[in-house]
């Protein structure tokens, strides 16, 4: 689920800076546990593309991208 809110702001990705997975929110399960990402190390996008060009980013999240493809 997207969340208006800082540092989300309405993005559909994001990346865990601190663990380097992306997720994307429109998938997001529980398993995600988005809720326990430090804000200060989320970085966000519309784009995947610009989430895998990300220096932090290491592997998609296997339950909200891998399984949509
Ligand atoms: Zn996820």
């Amino acid at each position: 689920m997207r969340r208006q809110y800082a540092p989300f702001n309405g993005k559909r990705y994001i990346l865990d800076k601190k663990t380097g997975v992306a997720h994307d929110l429109d998938n997001e399960v529980y398993d995600c546990k988005i809720r326990i990402i430090a804000y200060d190390k989320v970085d966000t996008a519309d784009d995947i593309g610009e989430i895998l060009k990300n220096p932090d980013f290491k592997v998609v999240c296997d339950h909200c991208i891998a399984k949509f493809g």
